[in-house]
């Protein structure tokens, strides 16, 4: 029997998960797709590996050296040797900033999700287990699926997605009305950006060696955010002679864009990136389309963890995730740990 339930296998789920499992707690992580990783996934097709969420996992932070490097240490590890640039509205490239280049830059040869993959194989997940709504049972959570069934009976829920689903399951969910309406408070402050990312591929080279690996767009007044050369970023990650090119689009024309079919995405983004690299590419071989409705926190309303578990801990409810401390990958580990200690501080 599970003592805690972990709502989600994203990286925050997965690294709290091994913190409580360490302190001896029975857990189990609910995961609604096939696969863990949650936004840091990989993606294969036609001889491609590509991640169509997170790029990279940045070094130097506590959290994601003391995982990667040492207790899921693995030959799979890529550290991106090349640089990031950066582009402004007027297509116009510059070197990056030396400092942000100095941090490392993490990925596996067979894609990002290798990490939660790693992660995951000592853990109970039940996977393709969407989790619809929770029962307060004062004490304890029941869980039921989207099927309607009770899933578990818990002392304790940990919930890891980001806060606008977490807000919506909570709404659907049966619990003390105080509760809920100071959680749909704090949770409701919570605004997350869309974004859609494509990958274009090509079975042939159609661009030269570059000094980069991947453009940052450093004035956020271009459709392109983000442009990364996979063959570019590691041995491996594209088979020899092969192009792929992960291209992430910026807010405001992700919305405008949304409803388009991949068709005419790939048509207008393979355009974006010509006139960009100041090159003609041909159409792409393949273009695979991910649509992000949640795919990172705004900055400026991040939610305080501590505050919202003085709420809900004394319920047995638990909250982490990249709402609490910013949309990048080495936060979510580190949000995750944290959460697992205060939740054991809790439990004790
Ligand atoms: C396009 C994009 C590019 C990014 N690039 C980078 C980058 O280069 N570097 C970087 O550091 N970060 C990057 N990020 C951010 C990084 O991916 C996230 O901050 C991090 O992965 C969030 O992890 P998480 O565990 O908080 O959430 P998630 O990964 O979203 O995990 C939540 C999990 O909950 C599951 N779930 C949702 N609802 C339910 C339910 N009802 N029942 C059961 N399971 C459910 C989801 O399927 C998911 O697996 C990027 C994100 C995106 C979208």
């Amino acid at each position: 029997m599970a003592e805690v339930a972990v709502i989600g296998a994203g990286l925050s789920a997965l690294a709290a998960a091994h913190v409580l499992h360490d302190h001896g707690l029975q857990v189990r992580l609910y995961e609604r797709e096939e696969n863990v990783g949650g936004r840091a996934t990989t993606r294969r097709r036609a001889g491609f590996c590509f991640d169509p969420g997170a790029q990279y996992i940045h070094g130097n932070a506590p959290a994601s050296d003391a995982l990667l490097l040492r207790r899921f240490a693995s030959p799979e590890l890529l550290a991106i040797a090349k640089p990031v640039w950066t582009f402004d509205s007027q297509d116009r490239l510059q070197e990056g900033d030396p400092r942000q280049n100095a941090i490392p830059r993490w990925t596996y040869r067979h894609g990002l999700q290798t990490l939660a993959e790693l992660m995951a194989r000592e853990l109970p997940v039940a996977t393709g287990c969407e989790i619809a709504r929770l029962s307060y049972l004062q004490p304890g959570w029941r869980l039921f699926s989207t099927a309607g069934q009770v899933v578990a009976e818990v002392p304790a829920v940990l919930l890891t997605l980001p806060a606008p689903q977490a807000a919506a399951l909570l709404s659907a969910s049966e619990l003390p009305p105080t509760l809920q309406q100071r959680l749909q408070a704090e949770l409701g402050r919570s605004r997350y950006r869309p974004l859609l990312s494509l990958a274009l591929a090509w079975p042939e080279r159609v661009l030269p060696p570059t000094p980069y690996y991947a453009l940052v767009n450093s004035d956020k007044a271009h459709p392109i955010s983000w442009l990364a050369r996979e063959e570019e970023k590691g041995p491996a990650r594209v088979p020899p002679g092969w192009s792929l090119l992960i291209v992430q689009l910026a807010p405001d024309y992700s919305r405008a864009h949304w409803s388009w079919d991949d068709q005419a995405l790939a048509e207008a983004t393979t355009a974006l990136v010509s006139r960009l690299l100041g090159r003609p590419l041909p159409a792409p071989d393949f273009c695979d389309v991910q649509r992000w409705p949640l795919a990172l926190p705004e900055g400026e309303t991040l939610l305080d963890l501590q505050a919202l578990h003085a709420v809900s801990a004394p319920y047995g409810l638990f909250f982490s995730g990249d709402a609490f401390r910013g949309g990048r990958a080495h936060l979510a580990l580190a949000v995750g740990q944290e959460s697992a200690f205060q939740l054991l501080a809790h439990w004790r």
